[in-house]
């Protein structure tokens, strides 16, 4: 146990387990890699609609961070659903002083099942202050829009030119997910200011909750495990994959 690499996970709950802090931490256990927890939100939510919302204080926030951050080696931090500006301001009050550790963001705004997790003022935080602490930003297509405050993407090359946008917001890779497109084929592109690589993908006809999740999640632990982000992507993306694909399998049993 002492020899498994350890990522902190900040982000909110999903009672129902579809999506959140018990999907990374299934990640995570996938991989072997141990966790730390801040919790940001407690959310009463399903697969239908989010209700109530409990964002943390701030001092919450620093606190959990703090502790998980003194306690481990912590080898990357896996940001997901933020929930007030309070909250990111905090977390990026505790980055300040690690700045070693990379910071995977998953910049959740909405729930698929429309719910908003991040309102109009959180969104332009994340945007202001927290993205340039962040090595790696996870965004579909709507997420990129709304980062960019441009409409949403309606093919792959405007995806990458939004993602290049987004990169002068300060984080250093932007992964643009295409799972939104349409098409045969599904193209992640991950963007950097000198590069951009595709990751393709026979588009399955499967839709899991969590899925960003689960990603962002998988980056955060392959990189622990001393992969380069690209190989991390790849990894991270095979695991979606085949969830997804046990998913369509399953529904053509039934
Ligand atoms: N709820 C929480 C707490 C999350 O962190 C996320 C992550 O993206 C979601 C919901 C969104 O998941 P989904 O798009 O599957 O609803």
């Amino acid at each position: 146990m002492a020899l498994m690499p350890k990522i902190l996970i900040v982000a909110g709950t999903d009672p129902t387990g579809g999506a959140g802090i018990v999907r990374d931490i299934e990640t995570a256990s996938h991989f072997s890699v141990r966790t730390g927890l801040a919790v940001t939100s407690v959310n009463v939510q399903d697969d239908h609609h989010v209700g109530t919302k409990l964002p943390m204080n701030g001092d919450i926030i620093r606190g959990q961070m703090l502790a998980a951050l003194r306690s481990d080696k912590i080898l990357a931090i896996k940001v997901g659903m933020t929930g007030s500006p309070e909250i990111v301001e905090a977390i990026c009050s505790v980055l300040d002083n690690f700045s070693d550790i990379p910071v995977i963001l998953d910049p959740v705004i909405r729930a698929s099942s429309g719910g908003v997790l991040a309102d109009d003022r959180t969104v332009t935080v994340i945007k202001e202050k927290f993205l340039k602490y962040c090595y790696l930003v996870t965004p579909n297509l709507p997420e990129l829009a709304t980062l960019t405050g441009e409409k949403l993407s309606e093919n792959h090359s405007r995806t990458i030119e939004q993602a290049k946008k987004l990169l002068a917001s300060g984080s250093k890779y932007v992964l643009a997910k295409g799972g939104h497109e349409t098409g045969e084929i599904a193209i992640d592109s991950l963007v950097s200011s000198s590069r951009t690589t595709n990751f393709s993908n026979a588009r399955l006809n499967a839709t899991m909750r969590g899925t960003g999740c689960t990603l962002s999640t998988a980056i955060a632990c392959a990189i622990a495990q001393g992969k380069s982000l690209e190989d991390a992507v790849k990894t991270a993306k095979n695991y979606v994959y085949q969830l997804l694909r046990e998913r369509t399998a399953s529904f053509s049993k039934s």
